[in-house]
């Protein structure tokens, strides 16, 4: 086995990272997909109200405005029975969970392997929801994630929190989503056998099972229907549409800000852990939305338990480096926002150089100190100096560095900031005497952007 020469490693690494051409850059090869793709198709017309009939998807429409009406009725026209309430939650804890551990982490994300038994009992769940098979489910997903917040994302935030909460289901879009590989569902028998079978179990798990349950074991017909039934449909559907609208809109970037993804705890309340939105995105492949132990992810904590009773395997874990070099750069980004809106002192490129008889003159109408090669004005200083004011009359028009750093008092580092902030001029040729009171401390740890480094010459070498 031999090894590259160093030579032909930096050849390569120069053809590697070499800029393209004007002529390059034109080419198909370096532009965005989503561009060449938009381009390609034929999308069809904006909706108006004139299309807006021939463009609606009647059936959608009918279950998405039904549920809530018929949940609304039985609200104010059945009795509550405890046994009804406590059953219709738990049905809505396991639709959630056919959605949350199974549609979206295990078959959208393949975040985590799953036993025959665990992904049936995701399967029922999942179209117990209504919310359309796990392979038309995934696919949308996936081109969710592929191309977020562009056309060809079916539930774009671009659209507004309507259109992505609902409004993408109740029409046919302008554009279709864009194409998402879904090769591996397509090979998978329960997969395979939901998608089959869509419409007869989602009216079993969806209708059928909510509505038998309480009728047949406490005799709860109306309660079943309306309870574990519609409202507990109607709940389901807009907990897990929170995950495309409200995660979009509220909350923290956390890991990112480059797309529209959030993180909220309100969010992670409604949709039983899918809340850490932001996390979600740049960590796709991550079984857990909520990293910090305090963070609600009920859904995190079925697929542990799982994993624990040997139904669930192979969780898979972004690095926690990488999680938190993600994490740094969003704090330092903000602190670097919060450093560029305070005032610094000026550097000694942007004062004047003044020679040592012009500085004798000017300390003669106005108090100036030199210290460390630069010139002071102390006029709004002298009374305010915590040493006294003697102290600083005895220095005007001298070099007080010494006595500064401690021939006098060894000034504190706040003290050196404050007297960069009086700094009127540079002395020709006067030395820094300490290289470090150049620059004062609280300059010295500097956030600095990729841009303004390589602007400023820094890559110079790299
Ligand atoms: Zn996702
Ligand atoms: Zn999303």
């Amino acid at each position: 086995m031999s090894f590259p020469s160093l030579r032909s490693l930096s050849r390569a690494r120069s053809t590697i990272s070499k800029a393209p051409s004007p002529a390059e850059a034109q080419s198909d090869e370096f532009r965005p997909f989503v561009d060449r793709h938009l381009e390609a198709i034929k999308p069809l017309p904006p909706i108006t109200l004139l299309n807006l009939p021939g463009r609606v998807i009647w059936f959608n429409v009918i279950v998405i405005t039904t549920t809530p009406l018929l949940s609304l009725y039985g609200i104010f026209t059945t009795r509550a029975v405890a046994q009804t309430v406590l059953f219709s939650i738990a049905f809505y804890v396991w639709n959630m969970l056919g959605i949350t551990a199974g549609y979206h982490r295990l078959w959208s994300h393949r975040s985590y392997n799953a036993t025959k038994p665990l992904q049936y009992f995701l399967a029922t769940a999942g179209a117990g929801a209504v919310q359309g098979s796990i392979k038309w489910w995934s696919r949308s997903h996936r081109a969710h994630h592929r191309y977020t917040d562009t056309d060809l994302d079916p539930y774009g935030a671009h659209h507004g929190l309507f259109w992505s909460h609902i409004g993408w289901m109740l029409v046919k879009p302008s554009t279709r989503p864009g194409p998402a590989d879904i090769s591996d569902l397509k090979q998978n028998p329960v997969v395979d056998w939901q998608h089959r079978w869509f419409f007869v179990l989602a009216l079993f798990f969806g209708g059928f099972v909510p509505a038998a349950v309480p009728g047949l074991l406490w005799d709860d017909w109306r309660g079943g229907l309306f309870f574990a039934g519609f409202l507990r449909l109607t709940c389901v559907h807009h907990s897990t549409f929170c995950v495309n609208s409200l995660a979009h809109w509220l909350g923290n970037t956390t890991f990112d800000d480059k797309l529209s993804p959030r993180d909220h705890l309100l969010t992670a309340i409604v949709t039983l852990g899918e809340g850490y939105h932001n996390f979600h995105h740049q960590f796709p492949i991550d079984y857990r939305n909520a990293v910090k132990w305090y963070q609600w992810d009920p859904t995190k904590w079925f697929i542990a338990t799982c994993s624990y009773i040997g139904l669930a395997s192979h969780l898979r874990r972004f690095p926690d480096v990488e999680v938190k070099k993600s994490m740094l750069t969003m704090q330092l980004k903000s602190l670097k926002a919060e450093v560029d809106r305070i005032l610094w002192p000026p550097s000694s490129n942007d004062l004047p150089v003044i020679s040592w008889n012009n500085f004798q003159a000017q300390s003669r109408s106005r108090p100036l100190i030199v210290i460390s090669g630069f010139i002071h004005d102390m006029s709004d200083f002298l009374d305010q100096h915590p040493g006294g004011r003697r102290l600083l009359v005895q220095n005007i028009g001298k070099d007080a560095t010494a006595s500064f750093l401690g021939g006098v008092y060894d000034h504190s580092h706040a003290a050196q900031n404050l007297l960069a902030t009086m700094r009127v001029g540079v002395l020709h040729g006067g030395l820094e005497h300490i290289d470090e009171l150049a620059i004062p401390p609280c300059q010295r740890l500097q956030i600095v952007k990729w841009s303004g480094a390589v602007h400023s010459g820094c890559s110079a070498g790299m």
